[in-house]
């Protein structure tokens, strides 16, 4: 047999073998420039976004640019609906065919909450003549991350007589940041001892905010009356008003490129507003002759703590959701808006982990998700035997990788972790609860939870196609 000629096994392995693909080998130019493009809008989402009412601030104002209307305001005969939930959640709506309800929407559904470090309700204190503020975290984060780096602050306090004042300090090259301190390594030898959670104890989670005393004159509560001081002339706030508030504490500074080939996203908050980003700009960009099906993108709150809450998924807000765009179109039968629910499809957007060679050994290599290799489809979630988790079912996995295949997506099958090694879950059960399909499908990340989460560009792209092909053919 001639040297060039391929082996009967070679071909054999072409006919049957599953192959996973590196999806910057063969780029053309043209496609590279897309990718990267891709990430340019993508940090400034993440930029203009930090907390998740910035989020659906973002997401309000880019709906409005493309002809979406807030369904308060919308008449029967708008297709494209903006849902605004208090905003911190919300939903974005492709009307088809008003006829069709009872059929179900192509839903994606991701979270814009993400793990960060919240003022508590009575915040304010002075120690060792130094003025601090107390915290507690949010979302399953490693605190010993969180010290010694710039801290903004973002969020709201809500006064006494319903007046919104809006906080965002750290993010200016002039303004000031935050910061918690670590204790030095000289006398650290106690604090080696503790395991990794205890390194940094809930409790020493507390933000530096100042240390001069009020009119230069040192007394007791000088520093904390100080800055109490300014925070009344600055926002017109007095100290109750921190019960009101929502503040967060977020890592300073926009989203970066890394690397010297600037392949990789850097940013905290990645998870989950990678997809967050990535359906939204679906469901904009995506050609009217092209959709077939009633559309919804979904943004929840409150993924990060279980998605608890009135906003979380773990609520009934996608039923309230489906039924405002019911009752907008004149549908007030109850049966249609069961069937609606129970006949969509929905991609749970969500991130997955990839495979960092320094921590190889906590997955699977077949199974687990390789950064560049792709969209994760992840058919289940849980932990411990696929403990609390949505498994999507076959036919509607088969219906997926179709639709992907159709378009060239480039996405891979993952899994988190190896079996028995943890886990997690994502909105997909709660969903799933009202009967419609539902699969796990996302961008896999390095450092998931970090203040400086890392995802690829290439894997960004596929996961926008893979969301695309998603609304058009599902
Ligand atoms: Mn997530
Ligand atoms: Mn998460």
């Amino acid at each position: 047999m001639a040297k060039d000629k391929k082996s009967d096994l070679e071909k054999l392995g072409k006919k049957l073998l599953f192959k996973k693909k590196n999806g910057w080998d063969g780029l053309k130019k043209k496609d590279f420039d897309t990718v990267m493009a891709l990430s340019e809008d993508y940090k400034k989402f993440l930029n203009s976004s930090k907390t998740e009412r910035e989020s659906i601030d973002t997401i309000a104002k880019l709906a409005k640019k493309f002809g979406f209307v807030d369904i308060k305001k919308a008449k029967k005969s708008d297709k494209k609906l903006f849902i605004n939930y208090d905003g911190v959640a919300g939903s974005l709506v492709y009307v088809k065919d008003p006829k069709k309800f009872h059929e179900g929407f192509l839903m994606n559904g991701a979270h814009i909450d993400v793990p960060r470090i919240d003022l508590k309700q009575y915040p304010l204190y002075e120690d060792e003549d130094m003025a601090y503020m107390k915290t507690h975290y949010y979302g399953g984060i490693k605190k010993y991350q969180w010290v010694t780096r710039p801290l903004a602050l973002h969020g709201v306090i809500i006064l006494e007589n319903g007046k919104t004042v809006k906080v965002n300090i750290g993010e200016k090259d002039t303004d000031p940041v935050f910061t918690i301190n670590d204790l030095l390594p000289h006398l650290a030898q106690d604090q080696y001892k503790k395991t990794p959670g205890k390194v940094i104890e809930g409790e020493q989670l507390n933000i530096l905010v100042g240390s001069i005393p009020y009119k230069f004159k040192h007394e007791k509560n000088a520093m904390k009356l100080a800055i109490l001081d300014f925070l009344n002339k600055e926002y017109g706030i007095v100290e109750e008003d921190f019960v009101s508030a929502e503040l967060q504490l977020v890592p300073a500074g926009n989203a970066r490129d890394i690397g010297f080939d600037r392949s990789f996203v850097g940013s905290h908050g990645q998870d989950d507003r990678v997809c967050s980003f990535l359906g939204m700009k679906a469901l904009f960009d995506i050609k009217e002759k092209d959709i077939k099906k009633n559309l919804m993108m979904i943004f929840f709150d409150k993924e990060e703590i279980g998605s608890a809450g009135n906003a979380g998924a773990d609520s009934n807000i996608v039923e309230r959701m489906v039924n405002d765009v019911l009752q907008l179109n004149g549908n007030k039968d109850y049966n249609v808006l069961i069937k609606a629910l129970e006949n969509s499809k929905l991609l749970s957007s969500d991130v997955n982990a990839g495979i960092d060679p320094a921590w190889k050994s906590v997955n699977e290599p077949m199974n687990a998700a390789k950064i560049g290799y792709g969209v994760c489809l992840t058919k289940f979630t849980g932990s411990g035997g696929k403990g609390g988790s949505n498994e999507a079912h076959a036919e509607f996995v088969a219906e997926i990788r179709k639709a992907f295949n159709k378009d060239g997506v480039l996405w891979q099958t993952t899994e988190l972790g190896k079996v028995d090694q943890g886990g997690g879950g994502t909105i997909a059960k709660y969903l799933a609860a009202y009967g419609m399909d539902v699969v796990d499908c996302g961008t896999a990340l390095l450092s998931m939870h970090a203040p400086f989460e890392v995802a690829s560009k290439i894997d960004i792209y596929h996961t926008y196609k893979a969301y695309l092909a998603f609304f058009k053919y599902l």
